[in-house]
């Protein structure tokens, strides 16, 4: 064990002497509270210590031991529901032992040391062993099947495993590997979060990660394994999305790493979340999720190492062979911890104080996102994809950690401070944001839901970039100045926006949207612009046609229940075959 001394603080970074034997990303105890840091830089016999609890009272002389280990989480039941701070510290179980202001410290395992599990032994004796097997399972609660996996580089031979009551330390069989040493399995795993989990394959992301949110699935789509950002100034509703996706996504599991908004709101999440409902079952969304959370009394550092923590949970259930979300929030306030810490290392710094390696570090974040084939035996895949809140300044989104995250994600949903205004939400901008994804999931959606799907969705991009640059043109010279035909493309933008993509979170018939329905939605306002333009052809006016009643029933088209929209779309197209034929019989009698 190495033993060093301080040399100096500086708030969250302590350098320390005597250190030459220690290891980079070591994790330390620090001064006699034991404080617990992480180093983060070594010269010489010298390391600096990033240090995730306040320092106040820790001074130059006092003793820091190394432990030898790198900063791990533990893996097992016991996770879901859990709260946990940047470093795994169970928040619950620590508010229960101190109180609400922690106190500092306190070393309180990650999973429950008492609670007993149920573990039905999926392998028996003489089974042989390769990494990602499947020892067994645990009901972790009615949603979560918990597979009980063995950790990657464990080659060997069951000698005993049994079904039973065990707690997470307890052992529940014993491994033989093939140097013949004889090893106990646990039901807990430990697992170093600044290292990937290793998995057998990377796939290519070819189906869609479902939201039910229309803007999202039908312009900007994000596939089961991908990345994207939402950057938006306050009040643009990137709560709202975050929410939305947790709740409605296609995906198992969901990890939300609250990295250190301002204190509110970070305790706003905190009691919103377990009152979510998850939709599909009616239970807590909490059973199906793990929640990192940095409330602002814990010192910057911790937001630095909360991200790591959290998407190795994610990569620890991506494994088992689920879908599983990491929704970061906000990576704006990750960045500036990293460049505070940078800071006080005297590094040079790059853009706006932020450190040169901004781009590098918010890469090694992202690039855990994507669907595998996992470590194990059966071939199962699983997918992570990763998703991070953005929150430039005054929603700027020239800064540099907005433009960093750009060059990495494939998904960015623009959220703008002036759709927010109006009232339309999402306030996804559609004409700066972009999926890079589309075409690939191009054949998933001709398959599974329609061969117009692609037509439809690339047609509402094309005419809502129509419809800007013929607002120009109004601005100019006025509406009259313009065509029927250009009318008419103003007329069919309108209804995408207001009968397509504006959808209430709020609202029980509207807050989720099934792809079928989506695409029926599109297909009645493509139905009405056809005919329409036909209709314009055949000599009718522009404003009778904008006048048609039909126009509202598409407009309430998104309101009907989501088990009976058939019926109801197929009379509202024949309504729109009908009024129209009735205009162009009309003209052609004048
Ligand atoms: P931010 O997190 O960006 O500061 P919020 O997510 O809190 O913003 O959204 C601000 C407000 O905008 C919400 O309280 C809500 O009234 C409204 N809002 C945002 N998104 C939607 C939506 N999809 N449907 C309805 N209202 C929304």
């Amino acid at each position: 064990m190495v033993e060093g001394k301080i040399l100096k603080v500086s708030g969250p970074l302590v350098v320390a002497e005597g250190m030459r034997e220690a290891n980079m990303f070591d994790v330390v105890r620090v001064g006699s509270k034991k404080l617990i840091g992480e180093i983060i830089e070594m010269h010489g016999d010298r390391a600096s210590i990033q240090v995730y609890e306040e320092t106040a009272g820790i001074g130059r002389g006092d003793k820091v031991v190394s432990t030898g280990a790198p900063l791990s989480v533990e893996l097992g039941p016991g996770l879901l529901t859990n709260i946990y701070d940047g470093i795994q510290r169970p928040l619950e179980t620590m508010r229960i032992k101190v109180g609400a202001n922690l106190t500092r410290g306190i070393d309180e395992p990650a999973l429950d040391r008492d609670k007993v599990w149920h573990f039905e032994a999926a392998m028996k004796f003489g089974d042989k062993v390769t990494p990602g097997d499947i020892y067994g399972t645990v009901q972790e609660n009615e949603v979560i099947l918990h597979k009980i996996m063995a950790p990657p580089k464990t080659y060997g031979t069951i000698v005993e495993l049994r079904s039973g009551d065990f707690k997470v330390t307890d052992r529940i069989g014993k491994i033989k590997y093939e140097d013949g040493t004889i090893e106990n399995i646990t039901l807990l795993q430990k697992w170093p979060v600044r290292v990937s989990r290793p998995y057998k394959e990377k796939l290519p992301p070819v189906d869609p990660m479902i939201t039910g949110q229309r803007s999202i699935d039908a312009l900007f789509p994000i596939a089961k394994g991908g990345t994207a950002c939402v950057p938006g100034p306050f009040g643009s509703g990137k709560t709202v999305v975050q929410h939305q996706l947790a709740k409605w996504s296609d995906v198992d599991l969901v990890v939300y790493i609250g990295c250190g908004e301002r204190g509110n709101e970070m305790t706003d999440v905190l009691r919103e979340f377990p009152d979510l409902v998850d939709p599909k079952t009616g239970k807590s969304l909490m059973e199906r999720t793990v929640l990192i959370a940095n409330t602002s009394d814990m010192p910057v550092a911790a937001r630095e190492a909360s991200i790591y923590t959290g998407i190795t949970i994610a990569e620890y259930f991506r494994d088992m062979g689920y879908s599983v979300a990491v929704i970061a929030d906000s990576t704006s306030r990750w960045a500036e911890a990293l460049r505070e810490m940078s800071g006080r290392l005297e590094e040079m710094p790059g853009e706006e104080g932020y450190p040169a390696y901004l781009t590098s570090r918010l890469a090694q974040f992202y690039e855990r996102a994507g669907k595998v084939v996992c470590l194990g035996s059966d071939g199962r895949e699983g997918a992570l994809s990763a998703i991070g809140a953005v929150s430039p300044q005054g929603g700027d989104i020239s800064e540099p950690v907005t433009q960093a995250t750009l060059r990495i994600v494939k998904v960015f949903w623009g959220l703008d401070a002036s759709l927010a205004y109006r009232r339309h939400f999402p306030a996804i901008n559609w004409l700066n944001s972009y999926s890079l994804y589309r075409d690939r999931l191009s054949g998933w959606f001709a398959e599974n839901v329609s061969k117009n799907w692609m037509e439809y969705t690339g047609r509402c991009l094309k005419t809502l970039q129509v419809e800007a640059d013929l607002q120009e043109i109004v601005k100019l010279v006025g509406m009259d100045a313009l065509s029927a035909d250009d009318r008419l493309t103003l007329d069919t933008a309108q209804s995408i926006r207001e009968d397509f993509l504006q959808q209430d979170a709020f609202l029980d018939v509207d807050c989720y949207t099934p792809l079928e329905k989506q695409c029926g939605i599109l297909d009645l306002i493509f139905t009405y612009e056809d005919r329409a333009r036909r209709a314009i052809e055949a000599g009718a006016d522009i404003e009778d046609i904008c006048d048609l009643p039909v126009h509202e029933q598409i407009g309430r088209a998104k309101s009907v229940p989501n088990d009976e929209y058939k019926k109801a779309f197929e009379k509202i197209k024949n309504e729109i075959t009908a009024q129209l034929d009735r205009l162009v019989a009309s003209v052609e009698r004048e």
